[in-house]
């Protein structure tokens, strides 16, 4: 089997002790994501560069120092850059953007959108370079089922958590897909081409009857579409970084998650270090697991430890892995 249409793949741009940064990449889609901006300067120019989408859980240091390599490297784009944060985040754009002088450059053609989401809403916000980043109220939206949209592939959904301030958790579903049994055309006699998109489109629209002539034979489109194609669920991948365990946020976290392919959760305490972990509105590693297992995930991707860990991080893994089993 092969010809995947879009190919998902995540990691965390550092090792677990730096800043939590989750990129996604959807190849043969529109569309890059970045969870959280940390240090970001070990990922390739080109890499960064792709990013086209960037979802903020909060505005801490640790999480979002990485936008100003970001936004210098992606300045001379004529494309439109999606932000996504909590309350506050149009202002901190702004701040960065303000720290700038902006004139003598009129080749720069990057737009700025800003999405401020708060108690189910959220503010957009526009910046132009052509107009020196000056900032633009677009208004106020409802978010339904608190659905981003994210243009081709797939959505974004949010929790708002608590960390002392607001903090948001994401979860990325890309859309069903169908794959493509390439082995199966030759011994059919058939030849890769545009038909299969069309084979697609015509499986999509539930359409089995539609005829196609290949080879100087006629098919059946509903005889093709058993032989040839097979329908991928989409995955779900989800990322929660600092916030506190309590009933309010393992509620929303749990629902956030419930299923995904793979979990990429804080773990920033050990649990002999309970307390301190609740007085700084962090997980231990426990309690991501605790969270994994409940919310019925496949893989939990454990990141963002404590320092005071150094050396020891298997501990972290270790705890995790008794609530459950599948830590990476
Ligand atoms: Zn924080
Ligand atoms: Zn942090």
């Amino acid at each position: 089997m092969a010809a995947i249409l879009m190919k998902l793949e995540s990691f965390l741009v550092n090792p677990g002790d730096r800043d939590p940064t989750l990129y996604v990449s959807r190849t043969g889609r529109r569309g890059t994501f970045m969870f959280d901006c940390g240090e970001n300067w070990t990922l390739e120019p080109r890499l960064l560069r792709r990013v086209t989408h960037l979802f903020i859980t909060h505005c801490h240091i640790d999480h979002f120092i990485g936008f100003d390599m970001l936004l210098r490297l992606k300045l001379y784009e004529d494309k439109t850059f999606e932000v996504y944060g909590p309350s506050g985040i149009t202002d901190r754009v702004e701040g960065k953007l303000s720290g700038y002088t902006w004139n003598l450059t009129p080749e720069l053609c990057l737009k700025l959108r800003v999405h401020e989401i708060e108690r189910g809403m959220v503010r957009i916000s526009r910046f132009d370079s052509r107009q020196g980043f000056q900032r633009y109220e677009e208004g106020v939206f409802p978010c339904p089922d608190n659905l981003l949209a994210d243009g081709e592939g797939g959505t974004v959904t949010f929790a708002e958590l608590d960390h002392s301030i607001p903090t948001l958790g994401y979860a990325f579903q890309s859309e069903d897909l169908l794959h493509v049994r390439e082995d199966r055309l030759n011994p059919l006699g058939l030849e890769p081409g545009q038909w299969i998109r069309d084979l697609m489109v015509a499986y999509k629209q539930g359409e089995r009857r539609e005829r196609f002539e290949l080879n100087g034979r006629e098919y059946e489109s509903g005889w093709l579409q058993d032989e040839l194609l097979v329908p991928v669920p989409g995955v779900k991948i989800a990322y929660v970084v600092d916030v506190v365990y309590n009933e309010a946020n393992a509620g929303k976290i749990i629902e956030l998650v419930r299923g995904a392919r793979k979990f990429y959760c804080e773990a920033t305490f050990a649990d002999e270090d309970y307390d301190r972990a609740a007085d700084r509105f962090h997980l231990t590693a426990r309690q991501a697991g605790i969270l994994a297992r409940e919310a019925g995930v496949t893989e939990l991707h454990l990141c963002h430890f404590s320092k005071r860990y150094n050396g020891c991080f298997d501990t972290l893994y270790e705890e995790a892995k008794r609530e459950f089993p599948n830590v990476f």
